[in-house]
C-alpha cells in the first residue's frame, strides 16, 4: 500500500513537472513571437528611415547646378544651395566636399556632425566617396553627443569625380521611437558597440557575452537554466539583471544587429500559476484518494466485524439448535411413551369392560352350553326309540347355539384386540351389531331392552375403538336404567351437514348436576369398585376426539341421560372403499 502511495505521489510529481513544462514553452513561445513582431516593427522604423536618405545623397549629386557649384569650389558660396537641399530632403545637414576632402559648402542644422567650411573631411564615408563609390558611415560626435549616420556620393564630371555630398542624418529621433517600450532595445554595430538603445547609460558600450570584466561594458550573461533563449544582462557595476528573452535581427542595410530583451516575469508567473493548479489539483486528486481509500478502509472493517458477529452468532444457533433437537427429540420419545402408556390404558379399560361383563358373559356361554348337552341327550334317547326326525331337530338346534356361540367368541376376541391409531371410513351399523352382541347378555339380565332406529352410515372411526366406545355408552345406559319398571335404552342414528350422530339414551335417572361437570375426568365413578373404574367415558372421549369428532352428556327433559357422539361422514370415495 505504502508503494502505491509512493508511486502516487510521484505520478503527481510527474502531472506537476509536465504541466509547468508545457506552461513554460508555450507561455515562452508566446512571449517570443510577440518580441518577434516588436522587433520587426522596431526594424522597420530604423531602416525605413535610413533608407530615405540612402538615396538622397546620389541624387543631389546628379544635379547639374550641383555639379556647376562643384566645377567652381568657392567656399560659402553653396551654403544656401546645401541648406534648401537639407531643409528639403528632411535631412539634418548636407555639406559639399572638394576632392581634398575640405568642405567648401554646408547648410541645415549646422555644427552638429558637419565639419565647417574649410575643414577637411577625410571620414570613411567622404574617403568612399572620392573615390567614386558611395560611402556610409556611422559616428559619434563627441563634441555635440550626437549619434549620426553619414551618407556620401562622388559628383562627377566627365568621369572625374569634383568632390561629395555628404549627408548627415541624426539618430536620437529613432530612440524616441523606442522609448515606449519597457524591453531594453539595442542596435549593435558590426564592432559590436551598442550605438543605439532606449538605455541611456547603454548607449556607445560594447555588447560583449564574454564574462571579461569589462568597464561600461554590457555583458550577456547566459541564464541558469539557459532554456527558451533567456540570458541575463550586467552593466558595468550594476548588479546582474533579471532573467530576459533575448531576441535579435540582422539589419542587412547597415549590417547592424537589433536586439531586444522581453520581460519574462509575466511569462514566468503564469508557469507558475499553471504548475500550482496542477499542483492543487494533483492534491485534490490525492486526498479523494485518501478518503475513498479509508472509507475503503472501515468499510471493510465493519464488514470484518460483521462477520465475526454473524460466525459468533451462527456458533451460538448452531450451539441452540443442537439444545433444541435433542429437546425435541426427548420430547418425541416422551410422546411416544406417553402414546403407549394411553393405548395401554384404552387396552386395559378395554379389559376392564370384559371383565365386569365376565359374569353375564358365563351365563351367555353357560347357557347355551346347558341346553346343547340337553339337546344331546334328548338326541340321544330320541335315536334309540328311532325318532330320528325328531333327534335330527336336536342336531340342528345343537348347531345354532354352536353358530351363536362362535360368534360371541368372535366378536369378544375382536374387542379384546389391541386397536390401531389411524381411522378410515366405517360402516357404523356393523359396529353397532358387534357391540350390541357384546352388552346383550348383560342387558337381558337387567331386563333393558334396546332399541336401534334409524339409517346406517359411513363415518370416519377405527371400528374396533368405535365399539369399544358404543359397548362403554350403552353399557353405562342399561347400568342406569337396569332399576327402573321398563327399563329402555335407545340407540339412534342420524346425518346433519356432513356429520353423523349416534346417540345413546336411557329412561334412567340422568345425571347429577355435579357429576355432569366431572364425566369425562379419568376415574370419576359414581359405581362401586367391582362395577366401575370411572376409566370408560374418559377413554371413550379421547377416543372420538382422536377420530375428529366430540362426545357430549346431556340429561333428557322427560329424564334418563343422553350421549351424542358427532363424528365425520365419509366422503363419496372413502364411501365406495369402505362398501369394497
Ligand atoms: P364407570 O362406568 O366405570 O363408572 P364411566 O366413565 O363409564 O365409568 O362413567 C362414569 C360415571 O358417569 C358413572 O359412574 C355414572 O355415574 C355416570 N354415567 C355414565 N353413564 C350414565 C347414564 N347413562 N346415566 C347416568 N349416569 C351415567
Amino acid at each position: 500500500m505504502r508503494l502505491a502511495w509512493v508511486l502516487a505521489g510521484v505520478a503527481c510529481i510527474a502531472i506537476v513537472a509536465a504541466t509547468a513544462l508545457v506552461a513554460r514553452s508555450m507561455f515562452f513561445e508566446d512571449l517570443r513571437e510577440r518580441t518577434e513582431a516588436a522587433l520587426a516593427l522596431y526594424s522597420a522604423g530604423l531602416e525605413g528611415r535610413l533608407e530615405k536618405y540612402r538615396l538622397l545623397a546620389p541624387i543631389i549629386a546628379r544635379r547639374t547646378d550641383v555639379v556647376t557649384r562643384f566645377q567652381n569650389p568657392v567656399v560659402g558660396a553653396g551654403d544656401r544651395m546645401a541648406g534648401e537641399i537639407a531643409r528639403m530632403s528632411g535631412a539634418d545637414d548636407v555639406a559639399f566636399v572638394d576632392p581634398t576632402g575640405a568642405v567648401f559648402a554646408r547648410g541645415g542644422r549646422l555644427n552638429e556632425g558637419v565639419l565647417s567650411a574649410t575643414d577637411r573631411d577625410l571620414r570613411p564615408h567622404v574617403l568612399a566617396a572620392l573615390e567614386g563609390r558611395l560611402g556610409r558611415h556611422h559616428a559619434y560626435d563627441a563634441t555635440t553627443g550626437k549619434r549620426n549616420y553619414f551618407f556620401a556620393a562622388p559628383v562627377r564630371r566627365a568621369r572625374r569625380v569634383l568632390g561629395a555630398v555628404v549627408v548627415r542624418v541624426g539618430l536620437e529621433v529613432v530612440e524616441q521611437d523606442w522609448a515606449l517600450s519597457k524591453n531594453a532595445i539595442i542596435a549593435v554595430d558590426p564592432a559590436g558597440v551598442v550605438f543605439l538603445s532606449n538605455r541611456r547609460h547603454w548607449r556607445l558600450s560594447r555588447f560583449t557575452d564574454s564574462s571579461a570584466r569589462a568597464e561600461s561594458a554590457l555583458i550577456k550573461i547566459p541564464s541558469r537554466f539557459g532554456a527558451q533563449g533567456t540570458v541575463r544582462l550586467k552593466f558595468g557595476d550594476d548588479p546582474v539583471g533579471p532573467s530576459v528573452m533575448e531576441v535579435d535581427r540582422r539589419l542587412p542595410l547597415l549590417g547592424w544587429t537589433l536586439y531586444t530583451f522581453a520581460d519574462t516575469s509575466i511569462a514566468l508567473s503564469r508557469t507558475i500559476s499553471a504548475a500550482t493548479i496542477a499542483a492543487l489539483i494533483s492534491l485534490i486528486g490525492l486526498i479523494g484518494l485518501w478518503i475513498s481509500r479509508e472509507r475503503l478502509r472501515s468499510e471493510r472493517l465493519v464488514a470484518i466485524r460483521l462477520e465475526r458477529r454473524v460466525r459468533a452468532r451462527t456458533r451460538e444457533l448452531i450451539v441452540a439448535n443442537r439444545k433444541m433437537a435433542r429437546e425435541v427429540e426427548e420430547r418425541r420419545a416422551a410422546e411416544e411413551e406417553l402414546k403407549t402408556t394411553q393405548a395401554e390404558l384404552i387396552q386395559s379399560a378395554k379389559l376392564a369392560t370384559i371383565g365386569q361383563m365376565s359374569a353375564t358373559l358365563s351365563h351367555e356361554f353357560n347357557q347355551p352350553l346347558a341346553s346343547i348337552q340337553s339337546y344331546a341327550e334328548n338326541a340321544e334317547a330320541l335315536i334309540d326309540h328311532g325318532r330320528t326326525d325328531e333327534a335330527r331337530e336336536n342336531m340342528s338346534r345343537i348347531g345354532g347355539l354352536v353358530a351363536r356361540l362362535g360368534k360371541l367368541n368372535r366378536n369378544l376376541k375382536a374387542f379384546a384386540r389391541k386397536p390401531g391409531t389411524g381411522a378410515s371410513s366405517v360402516a357404523v351399523k356393523a359396529v353397532l351389531d358387534e357391540s350390541l352382541n357384546l352388552v346383550s347378555a348383560q342387558a337381558k339380565r337387567a331386563g333393558v331392552t334396546i332399541e336401534v332406529v334409524g339409517d346406517d352410515m359411513v363415518v370416519i372411526a377405527g371400528p374396533l375403538r368405535l365399539s369399544q366406545v358404543l359397548v362403554n355408552l350403552i353399557g353405562n345406559a342399561v347400568d342406569a336404567c337396569a332399576e327402573q319398571a321398563s327399563a329402555q335404552v335407545a340407540v339412534a342414528l342420524d346425518c346433519e351437514d356432513g356429520y353423523g350422530r349416534i346417540r345413546v339414551s336411557d329412561n334412567g335417572p340422568g345425571i347429577k348436576d355435579d357429576a355432569l361437570a366431572r364425566l369425562f375426568e379419568p376415574f370419576f365413578t359414581t359405581k362401586t369398585s367391582a362395577k366401575g373404574l370411572g376409566l370408560g367415558l374418559s377413554i371413550a372421549d379421547k377416543i372420538v376426539r382422536e377420530f375428529g369428532g366430540r362426545l357430549e352428556a346431556a340429561n333428557r327433559d322427560g329424564g334418563g341421560a343422553v350421549f351424542t357422539v358427532t363424528l365425520k361422514l365419509a366422503d363419496a370415495e372413502s364411501l365406495a372403499e369402505a362398501a369394497e
